[in-house]
């Protein structure tokens, strides 16, 4: 029986906060804290069970370690925004409490996320006897003890990894981004990057195109390469890997607007002076677009987000194909949000829950991979994203 601090009250703080009241058994006090309490408080009023909220900034590491002396919890789900990870790291070095994150930590200033920040806490974590677990949404999370299964129980050498994001949910609006837009847009427009023979090739963004037949009835759509963070950590973690690249797909409606939203420049993160006043045009964006939280009524459809794995097993070329299918509306009915928050806090909640119950707790900082999948991987099956596996006749090219 655990207390949990849940940080961030968005999209996927909303999907958090439902899970872990539903494994009362676990999670048997939960605070949710968010810069806006009013969103904390919502989120609490549609619980069937008493939660406590709060107001934190957390950038302000003072302000995080008052809050965390005052709930006393034993680990802190950080679900802000990656710009917050290390200052929450630290709070929780200083209080003595464990940390689990969704994203890898992203300066505001430069549109650049890496794990070499967070990786320098390793020492500082291990010393402190608490652990980090960075990256527990689906990708990277779920992604990543999807390969560590493929790993473990299918092969003897994996040779490539391609990871699959099909998000084939329409919510019928001219333009909206499922999950926060200003870490979407700026995830979008980055050049493309993937692994291959021991070292990064650089694309031009969303350069590489291929179509994919996806199952269960989605069907064919377009997929564009993209650089993703789990890539960095899987690279190092299965050094065996000749190549390894993440791809998502975009409708033709949605790339189009983001190429206009960018000619204008609407998508940088330079300041400009408007009117006397400094504003950031990515930022001005965001206060424009739909809240990712108010897409769940609309969205129709489904997601399937998955590893396409080619490797050796008993002395055989075999390709293996994992995935999940969630329906929008299903989780919508479960949570009152969208298949791309659910997909994310689902994991998160039982990320956490590892670590609680102590299946996977162990001093310093950790992608999912590198912590044993099978436990993991069943309560997927348990709590709302099971997931399917095959073998392939044909590569992903
Ligand atoms: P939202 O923008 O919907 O929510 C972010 C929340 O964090 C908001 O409630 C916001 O508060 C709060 N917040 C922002 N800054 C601060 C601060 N300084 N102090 C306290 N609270 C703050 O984002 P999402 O819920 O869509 O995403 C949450 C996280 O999940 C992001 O890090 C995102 O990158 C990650 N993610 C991970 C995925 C994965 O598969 N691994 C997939 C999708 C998202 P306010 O409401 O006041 O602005």
């Amino acid at each position: 029986m655990a207390r949990v601090l849940i940080i961030g009250a968005g999209g996927v703080g909303q999907v958090v906060a439902h899970k872990c009241a539903q494994v009362e058994d676990v999670f048997e006090h939960i605070t949710l804290a968010s810069r806006t309490k009013s969103k904390c408080d919502k989120i609490a009023e549609m619980l069937p069970r008493k939660i406590d909220t709060a107001e934190v900034d957390a950038d302000n590491v003072p302000e995080l370690v008052k809050l965390i002396k005052k709930v006393r919890p034993d680990m802190v789900i950080n679900v802000a925004l990656p710009y917050q990870d290390l200052h929450i790291m630290d709070a929780c070095l200083e209080t003595g409490v464990h940390y689990l994150d969704t994203a890898n930590y992203e300066p505001p200033e430069e549109a650049k996320f890496e794990y070499k920040w967070q990786w320098a806490y390793q020492d500082k974590f291990e010393k402190a006897g608490l652990m980090a677990l960075l990256g527990s949404g689906f990708d990277p999370g779920v992604t990543s003890v999807f390969t560590a299964h493929a790993n473990k129980h299918h092969f003897d050498r994996m040779k490539t990894l391609d990871i699959l994001d099909c998000n084939a949910g329409d919510h019928g609006l001219p333009f909206a981004t499922n999950f926060n837009p200003e870490i979407n847009i700026r995830e979008i427009t980055a050049n493309g990057r993937y692994w291959e023979n021991g070292q990064w090739v650089t694309t031009k963004p969303l350069e590489y195109k291929r179509v994919f037949d996806f199952p269960e009835g989605i069907g064919e759509k377009d997929i564009y390469l993209l650089y993703h963070e789990e890539l960095e950590s899987l690279s190092k973690h299965f050094p065996d890997l000749e190549r390894a690249r993440f791809w998502m797909t975009f409708s033709a409606n949605y790339l189009k607007h983001l190429e206009v939203l960018q000619n204008v420049g609407m998508t940088s993160i330079e300041p400009v002076d408007f009117q006397g006043q400094e504003i950031v045009p990515i930022q001005f964006l965001k206060a424009l677009l739909p809240d990712p939280a108010s897409l769940g009524p609309l969205t129709q459809g489904k997601t399937c987000i998955g590893n396409i794995i080619r490797g050796i097993k008993d002395g055989k070329d075999k390709i293996y194909y994992v995935y999940n299918i969630c329906d929008h509306q299903e989780c919508y009915r479960e949570v009152k949000s969208q298949a791309i928050s659910y997909t994310t806090g689902v994991p998160a909640m039982i990320g956490a829950k590892m670590m609680l119950e102590g299946k996977w707790m162990k001093p310093g900082v950790w992608n999912l991979e590198q912590l044993d999948p099978d436990p993991f991987m069943a309560d997927l099956n348990r709590y709302g994203l099971p997931w399917q596996e095959t073998w392939l006749d044909e590569p992903f090219q």
